[in-house]
């Protein structure tokens, strides 16, 4: 489980990278986030050298090709389940229901998912105490799972997981290692399913990049920890 030993099967390696947090800093709206500078050129020479390079994330993959533009990077949006029909409209009433009274909740409707933003509240904290329990019983009733991040919860199908992204990645590109490298809680299911893959022989080092709400718990799983993008970028650049 080492840097070096992904290093050394580069070629056939799968990189697999969060974007926010992760290629750029956390910022309040969400629709200003931009990668750190050098990250299309890190990642455009990594898609010539690794056997495949691809953004794991819960945003539109829309999104991260208009601010990441790099030929041959592969970006997975929304867990994964962003070809899912979308969620069945009365799920967006009754969330809107839930966080109408709750000042600076923003609610982003993604068809297949939708994300309640808590980060511009006056207490995020407070406010997800508050809406947690009211969510994950529409999610319930709905058949659906709630995806908890960083002033973020998530309503999306069940299954949606960026394990199950790594692990179709790995699987369909033959990697005989994989990075993984993220600074969330939705983050930790991709380290767990590195784990398992490790048990298959594949080489893995899985990346916790440390930021003020980076959760313990990744931390806790992680080869190796980095202090913000820029420098999990002079990683990348000197694999
Ligand atoms: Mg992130």
């Amino acid at each position: 489980m080492s840097l070096e030993e992904v290093k050394a099967r580069l070629a056939r390696a799968a990189l697999l990278l969060d974007f926010d947090g992760t290629l750029s800093p956390i910022v309040v709206r969400s629709e200003e986030a931009r990668p750190v500078d050098g990250a299309e050129e890190v990642l455009a020479g990594l898609v010539e050298r690794a056997g495949s390079v691809t953004i794991v994330t819960g945003r539109r993959s829309g999104f991260i090709r208009s601010v990441l533009r790099v030929d041959g990077l592969e970006v997975i949006g929304q867990f994964g389940m962003e070809d899912s029909p979308g969620l069945h409209p009365e799920v967006l009433a009754e969330v809107n229901a839930v966080v109408g009274g709750e000042q600076g909740v923003r609610v982003v409707d993604k068809s297949a998912s939708i994300a309640v933003h808590v980060r511009t509240t006056p207490d995020p904290d407070a406010a997800t105490t508050r809406i947690a329990g009211p969510l994950t019983a529409i999610a319930e009733r709905y058949g659906l799972d709630v995806l908890p991040g960083k002033r973020v919860l998530e309503l999306a199908p069940k299954g949606s997981s960026k394990a199950a992204v790594v692990a179709e990645v790995v699987a369909r590109t033959g990697a005989q290692a994989a990075l993984y490298a993220g600074d969330d809680l939705n983050d930790e299911p991709a380290f767990d399913a590195l784990e398992a893959l490790a048990k298959d022989g594949i080489a893995i080092c899985r990346i916790a990049v440390v930021g003020g709400e980076t959760p313990e718990e990744l931390i806790a799983k992680a080869d190796l920890t980095v202090a913000g993008p820029q420098e999990l970028l002079a990683l990348l650049r000197a694999l």
